[in-house]
């Protein structure tokens, strides 16, 4: 294991890994499924409602061989991948994805979009940030568009996303932690309106697991 200056990292090889851990997907489309979590370190989007600003800078986390995190990944039974951060795009997600696929592997990844697309994806979930735009390229590989709801101003944002989004992509609204107890109800009541869009809630924290 050895710690480094991420500029120094080669993503055809190693990644700085915060985390990485077998759970149960909690949000999103895949919400309920067996999924082996891959968190890399480093993230520049800066919301300030972060549930991991931890992982911001990449320099906490060891710089891991991609080998590793693949081998590490292949010892539980669920063969999903989730690629989250952070904020994974910022490094070239090639080799990553490829040697994941390799072994058999559903890869998808949760992105504020704001960083070039790469990486072979099987679901991309879109969650875009006021804090650092997603780049447009993004739009057309989103599989889910995921808005957090930290205040009413948001539901009008994320309709400015929907409309850049392709046709065929899941609407889904999740209540930023700290603000679910105000904002969920609020959601309920705009999902009827425009059902369109699904609740994703943080099902995780409600059952305590990662
Ligand atoms: S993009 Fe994700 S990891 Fe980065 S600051 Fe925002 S919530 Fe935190």
């Amino acid at each position: 294991m050895k710690f480094m200056d991420k500029t120094a990292i080669n993503p055809a090889i190693e990644l700085p890994l915060m985390e990485a851990f077998y759970t149960i997907q909690g949000e999103g489309a895949y919400s309920g499924c067996a999924a082996y979590f891959i968190r890399l370190g480093g993230c520049d989007v800066g919301c300030v409602w972060c549930d991991v600003k931890d992982s911001w800078n990449a320099d906490k986390w060891p710089v891991t061989s991609i080998d590793k995190i693949v081998e590490e990944a292949n010892k539980h039974p669920a063969k999903l991948a989730v690629i989250t951060g952070g904020e994974p795009l910022m490094y070239d997600m090639s080799v990553l994805t490829a040697n994941l696929r390799s072994q058999g592997f559903q890869i998808n990844v949760e992105t504020s979009g704001a960083h070039a697309f790469s990486g072979s994806w099987d679901w991309v979930c879109l969650s875009p940030k006021k804090f650092k735009a997603p780049l447009p390229e993004w739009y057309q590989h989103a599989n889910e568009l995921k808005v957090i709801i930290f205040n009413q101003s948001d539901f009008q944002w994320a309709e400015e996303h929907a409309s850049k989004i392709n046709s065929g992509c899941k609407l889904l609204l999740q209540p930023e932690w700290s603000k679910q107890e105000k904002m969920t109800p609020l959601i309920v009541d705009y999902v009827k309106e425009n059902p369109q869009w699904q609740i994703s809630l943080q099902t995780h924290k409600y059952l305590n697991i990662p």
